[in-house]
């Protein structure tokens, strides 16, 4: 998985945008494209989760209000195990994928 800083995004529920985009909802958890299970071990057969290929992983934080207005809970296992959310690297994708208000 060399090259790649952030995890793609799996949910537990989803919703439509503005724009007819599938954005995720409920709870959700970080997995990375090629693998079968979230980074907390969750299988992604197994447990019904939608996956959300065009959904960046920093986006579903709540603090971050890109793709998270129907995010009711953030994996904190998955979050850790992602890098711990805030640090330096995520600020970049927030500003790149962020609408200007
Ligand atoms: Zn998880």
């Amino acid at each position: 998985m060399a090259g790649r800083g952030e995890p793609s995004v799996a949910a537990s529920s989803e919703r439509l945008d503005e724009d007819g985009v599938r954005m995720p909802a409920g709870e959700v958890h970080a997995w990375w494209p090629g693998t079968n299970q979230t980074l907390c071990g969750l299988a992604l057969s197994r447990s019904r989760l939608r996956r959300f290929h065009h959904v960046s992983w920093p986006d579903t934080f709540p603090e971050s209000g890109g793709a998270a207005e129907e995010v009711r809970r953030v994996c904190p296992r998955c979050r850790a195990a992602a890098g711990g959310g805030t640090g330096r690297g995520w600020s970049k994708g927030w500003s790149k994928t962020s609408p200007r208000p």
